[in-house]
């Protein structure tokens, strides 16, 4: 019995991408710990094994650990799955896996797909760097102070930058995007590996435009290159200055200053920002 951890990553769409490392490290594994035990119970299932299947999902990682460390202890091969793709990136597994090694305990990693990296091969866009920043925030005032933050070129020139999106949310993102950096080129992969595998590339507003309703369906990566700082990008996104002049109104400040001071804090004119003042006051 060899006790150690197999991070094992599983197709991202197409079953023909499982390797048969995976497949063996799933055979020879002793219990397997999963997101879904019926998503992963299907792929077990499709692979002739019938294997313990625990869960292992956002909400009991934590909760999980010791009874994972106590099945190493009893010198248990545990794979750990998620649901398509490596495990840890964007998906659960990342805490398990420091536990497990902080407990001395040997991990190894079975690679394959990832679906960022899957995208980022086929769009011709800068390659590397790449940053990669999973999901972002669902209201579009914090989405886009993230997208503010983040979208920077390379130290040394262009760099791209990868997030993941259910297909629903690619038009509110791109709108998001075209506020933020409208000059950027943009990569939307959708389906990768699957039957409808597509890929939309131009501005923000360009691959807007290209959007149809089908698109809207099941799941997507977007790249976002970034060639130079964007002009203005230093700039408010407008989200923020409406919260700064409404923390200044509940702290009592009187106009003329907070506007002098918003204006001169937010790179937006003083005209810009009292008419803000005024229709915050109306609402
Ligand atoms: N750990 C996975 C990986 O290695 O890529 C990612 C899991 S994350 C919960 C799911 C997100 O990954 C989706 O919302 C989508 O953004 C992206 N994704 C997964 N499969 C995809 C596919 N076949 N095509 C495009 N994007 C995909």
């Amino acid at each position: 019995m060899t006790a150690e951890l197999r991070v094992v990553a599983t197709p991202i769409g197409n079953l023909g991408d499982l390797t048969p490392r995976a497949q063996q490290a799933l055979a020879t594994a002793d219990l397997v710990l999963c997101e879904d035990t019926r998503h992963s119970g299907a792929l077990l299932h499709h692979l002739g094994l019938k294997k313990p299947l625990w869960s292992l999902h956002a909400h009991n990682e934590t909760a999980r650990i010791d009874s994972v460390l106590q099945a190493l202890a009893e010198g248990q091969a545990i794979a750990l799955v998620s649901d398509a793709g490596t495990p840890c990136l964007s998906d659960p597994g990342a805490e398990l896996v420091a536990a497990v090694r902080h407990a001395g305990y040997p991990v190894t990693s079975l690679p394959g797909p990832f679906a960022a990296a899957v995208a980022l091969a086929a769009a011709g866009m800068t390659p590397v760097p790449f940053a990669f920043w999973g999901f972002l925030a669902k209201k579009s005032g914090e989405r886009q102070r993230q997208l503010q933050a983040r979208l920077l070129p390379g130290p040394e020139g262009p760099m791209s930058h990868a997030f993941y999106v259910p297909g629903r949310d690619v038009p509110e993102l791109l709108a998001d995007l075209q506020a933020v950096a409208p000059a950027a080129r943009v990569c939307v992969a959708r389906e990768l590996t699957k039957i409808h595998e597509g890929f939309l590339l131009g501005t923000p507003a360009e691959v807007a435009a290209q959007l149809r309703p089908e698109h809207e369906r099941g799941e997507a990566v977007l790249l976002v290159e970034i060639r130079a700082k964007p002009a203005g990008s230093d700039k408010w996104i407008e989200a923020e200055l409406l919260e700064k002049i409404e923390q200044a109104r509940k702290e009592g400040q009187r106009a003329k200053q907070a506007v002098a001071d918003l204006a001169a804090a937010s790179g937006w004119s003083r005209n810009d920002v009292y008419a803000r003042w005024v229709a915050s006051d109306a609402e």
